[in-house]
């Protein structure tokens, strides 16, 4: 069983048969600018100020408190993969809740001048262990999900693999 990390969490909701190739540790292109995995995710988050903290091993971009509960944001560029930014934030509230720390999430979209509140619920918490269930489900197939065109394929370090012709 694979020990599910928030980087799973974001790949589920873009593609599972990159998670399934990032789980079996596929190595990709070699020379793929794409190649590292994380790139990706820090092109469309913002650059890590010094404001950044760590938290056991989950990494958040602010930190606050406000009306005495914490509150960790996560700064990105763009809300073009809104379920998976989602979901990873509300998968870190979901660890830090079981170090009994209790937060409430912010997405913060500062070129879109908007904001959205994660809060940590029992309903939100049934469908983020559905998705982890679904996430080690993936991760156990023998071969991975046949590739379905996506508008993130053109930026995949996979694309060769999952595309190439002949
Ligand atoms: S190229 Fe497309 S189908 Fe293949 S792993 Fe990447 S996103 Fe998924």
């Amino acid at each position: 069983m694979i020990e599910v990390t928030g980087t799973h969490v974001w790949y589920y909701f873009i593609c599972r048969r990159e998670l399934w190739l990032i789980s079996h540790q596929i190595a990709a292109d070699q020379d793929d600018e794409y190649l590292d995995l994380g790139r990706f995710i820090n092109e469309i988050t913002y650059k890590k100020s010094k404001r950044e903290l760590l938290i056991g091993n989950i990494k958040v971009d602010r930190i606050r408190r406000e009306d005495g509960t914490l509150v960790i944001g996560e700064v990105k560029k763009s809300s073009r993969f809104m379920e998976s930014s989602r979901y990873q934030l509300l998968y870190y509230l979901d660890v830090l809740r079981k170090m009994g720390i209790e937060a409430r999430g912010e997405l913060l979209f500062p070129e879109e001048k908007h904001r959205e509140i994660i809060e940590w619920t029992p309903e939100a918490k049934q469908k983020l262990d559905r998705s982890i269930a679904d996430i080690r489900r993936i991760a156990l197939q023998p071969v991975p999900p046949k590739p379905e065109k996506i508008k993130y394929c053109r930026k995949c370090a996979y694309r060769e693999y999952c595309w190439a012709e002949g």
